[in-house]
């Protein structure tokens, strides 16, 4: 295996909080074990045009807090072509970068398995996504933040949904995973979640509805997960106008505001420890792989598990929800 002496590092897709500290964590890391250092700027397409710096320690100072990428980040449709990548793999060779740690989420790292393979060049990827559904890691950098930010959002809402006795529909984020939606609704002490995994099984509207969920209460707050399979909370919000007409229901779509903010404890530690991680899993000669987390200890999944398999929710938090919110 040839030699590596720098260490290139981008963030990519989604920006997500606690990429900042992500970044720091690799470059003190790699600065530490004696590697050069380069942060490329818009990710994939920062790799095509060159938008390549060279980072010292003091680079990352005072970001650690910050939300955001000061990295910046972007979707390259060039990189999705094997002519943007051969591009890509130039700049590399003209910046003397001989290892790459990819801060992203699926597309990111699907991106960088294809690319890893193309040019046989070792990349390590750290899950970066406040969408938390990339498998093999019992959760990714920005989550935390992101279902802090949702719970705050859901507690003003509830004071006006109280007041004026309404049924009120709440979107987060998450794709196609229902992560964020299921334990935000735990968090915030919400009726229902309606999340994609368990669409096909069940209609969760009419579920919602047969449980009684108003009996006993004065307003009621459902988290949608964004999704083509649920509808979203416009989608829910539709049904209900026309199969239960006499619901007062509105809808709140909480949109960029959860990818924003300062990260959160968990997402700081978590990212500092997985930063360092992608540098230890370079000195031990792991190659394409992300870095997880598994019972509070680091672990290395292959890119090809990370981005293939679904990763599963917990199917018990749909229970407690349904339990706790009687
Ligand atoms: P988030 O989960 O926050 O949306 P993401 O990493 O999944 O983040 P994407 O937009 O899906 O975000 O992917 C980011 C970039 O990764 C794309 O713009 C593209 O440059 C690259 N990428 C994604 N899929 C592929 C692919 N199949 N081949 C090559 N590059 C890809």
């Amino acid at each position: 295996m040839a030699e590596i002496k720098c260490v290139g590092i981008l963030t990519s897709g989604g920006d997500a909080p606690g990429m900042n500290a992500a970044i720091r964590a690799v470059t003190r890391s790699a600065i530490y074990n004696g590697f050069e250092v380069k942060g490329i700027y818009r990710g994939y397409r920062g790799l095509i045009t060159g938008e390549i710096v060279q980072f010292r320690t003091n680079n990352v100072s005072n970001i650690i807090q910050q939300g955001g990428t000061i990295l910046k980040t972007a979707r390259s449709k060039e990189f999705m072509t094997p002519e943007g990548r051969v591009t890509a793999h130039e700049t590399l060779l003209k910046e003397k970068i001989d290892a790459l740690v990819v801060i992203g989420g699926d597309g990111s790292l699907t991106g960088a398995r294809i690319f890893a393979q193309e040019f046989n060049f070792p990349i390590v990827g750290i899950p970066g996504t406040i969408d938390n559904d990339l498998y093999g890691t019992d959760t990714t950098i920005g989550y935390d933040t992101a279902l802090n930010t949702i719970m705050e959002a859901v507690d003003k809402i509830r004071d006006t949904a109280t007041s004026h006795e309404r049924l009120f529909f709440i979107e987060v984020m998450g794709r196609d995973a229902g992560f964020l939606a299921l334990n935000g609704a735990i968090a915030s002490g919400a009726e229902a979640a309606i999340i994609p995994e368990i669409s096909t099984e069940v209609d969760q509207l009419e579920e919602l509805i047969k449980n009684g969920f108003r009996k006993s209460k004065n307003s009621s707050i459902v988290l949608v997960a964004e999704s083509e399979l649920t509808g979203g909370a416009m989608g829910m919000a539709e049904r209900v106008k026309k199969e239960y007409p006499e619901y007062d229901v509105r809808v709140t779509i909480l949109g960029h505001i959860q990818r924003g903010g300062s990260p959160t404890a968990a997402d700081r530690i978590l990212s500092s420890r997985m930063g360092a991680a992608a540098i230890d899993a370079l000195l031990d000669d792991q190659r394409n792989v992300m870095i997880g987390i598994q019972d509070d200890k680091i672990v290395y999944i292959p890119f090809s598990k990370a981005i293939k398999n679904q990763k599963p929710i917990n199917r018990d938090l749909l229970n407690t929800l349904k339990i706790l919110s009687i």
